[in-house]
């Protein structure tokens, strides 16, 4: 889960839709910029128990630019707007931090999607299982991009724990989830038996 701080400068730029060709582009080269940059705070993330989050831009000449990965909470991470406004965001990045047998982490959250979707950008998420998701801000859902380990994962990920992961998921799937009955819910519960 995460929040996005951006600016109202930021909402705007991205709200004028039109005025930014590929600002709804979900291009090769945006999502292998994303997959590099989780890729390469995935062991900092799972070490350190945190979230990282950044934001991925466009400059006014056309390239792509990346903010530096900002450290976050266990489940939660603030990304900041770019300082130099000219940049437009186009997509978001964040971790999942460390595996945790309580934590439905192998998947976005509805907060992840609300997020996006308010401020008009993809969302990218690497999980500690390695799996690398993608949210599309106009459609509220999440898929795969490429499934388990495809990522750098957390050596104590544990597979059968994650229990079973989809390769797409809708906003309303993703709510179910995190509801009563859904899989965290049930696994808090099977741990709060097994204690007795
Ligand atoms: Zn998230």
């Amino acid at each position: 889960m995460k929040k996005l701080m951006l600016t109202t400068t930021l909402i705007a730029l991205t709200c004028t839709s039109g005025a930014f060709a590929g600002n709804g582009v979900l291009s090769q080269e945006l999502i292998n910029i994303a997959r590099q940059s989780l890729a390469s705070i995935q062991s900092q993330s799972f070490k350190s128990k945190r979230e990282y989050c950044g934001l991925i831009g466009r400059t006014t000449a056309g390239e792509l630019i990346v903010s530096p990965a900002r450290r976050g909470r266990t489940s939660g991470c603030d990304e900041r707007g770019f300082k130099d406004r000219t940049i437009t965001p186009l997509a978001s990045y964040h971790t999942h931090g460390a595996f945790h047998e309580d934590a439905d982490s192998e998947v976005p959250s509805t907060m992840d999607v609300d997020m996006d979707h308010h401020h008009g950008v993809f969302g990218f998420v690497a999980t500690p299982g390695g799996r690398f998701w993608v949210i599309d801000h106009r459609s509220r859902t999440a898929k795969q991009i490429c499934g388990m380990g495809c990522l750098p994962s957390d050596p104590k990920f544990d597979q059968g724990m994650a229990g079973e992961i989809p390769d797409h998921l809708t906003r309303r799937q993703m709510a179910q989830r995190e509801g009563k009955g859904g899989p965290r819910h049930l696994r808090a519960r099977a741990l709060k038996n097994a204690d007795k």
